[in-house]
């Protein structure tokens, strides 16, 4: 399995989960524009947004909106940016569909601009701040 995203699903590969269920995982790009970049997946794969069906799209959907009001209403960020990329000439780099979660919490400085490689104290502090976030999510979610 080459998949780098299945292989997280599946535990073969380590990685820092902000939320999981039977459907979705959301964790932590390895390589964040900003503290708090998450990737929101489903956890069947499919290449891009346009091969995924539409009730999984909904749902993956709706969860980084959930996760990117979070960030805005309960964690103070003045801005967030929630993208998909499909293509490499879009930036796709990974091809099984995900959404980017990135909260902005100050001056703008590009769309990319700040990427870096995500410490382990990074890492704990962003989790850290999603372990109280787990109800808000569910509820969230529950609208679906
Ligand atoms: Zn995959």
């Amino acid at each position: 399995m080459a998949c780098v995203f299945c292989r997280i699903v599946k535990r073969e590969l380590p990685s820092y989960i902000v939320y999981e269920d039977d459907k979705n995982m959301v964790f932590l790009d390895i390589y964040p524009v900003s503290k708090g970049h998450l990737l929101v997946i489903p956890k069947e794969h499919y290449e891009s947004i346009h091969d995924t069906p539409g009730k999984i799209l909904a749902r993956t959907w709706l969860l980084a909106s959930i996760l990117g009001k979070i960030y805005r209403v309960e964690m103070g960020a003045p801005g967030v940016n929630i993208v998909t990329n499909s293509g490499s000439a879009a930036g796709q780099e990974v091809f099984h569909f995900h959404i980017h979660v990135i909260p902005r919490w100050g001056r703008w400085t590009g769309f990319w601009g700040g990427r870096h490689r995500l410490s382990e104290e990074e890492a704990r502090d962003v989790l850290d701040m999603w372990s109280s976030k787990k109800e808000l999510i569910v509820k969230g979610l529950s609208e679906i």
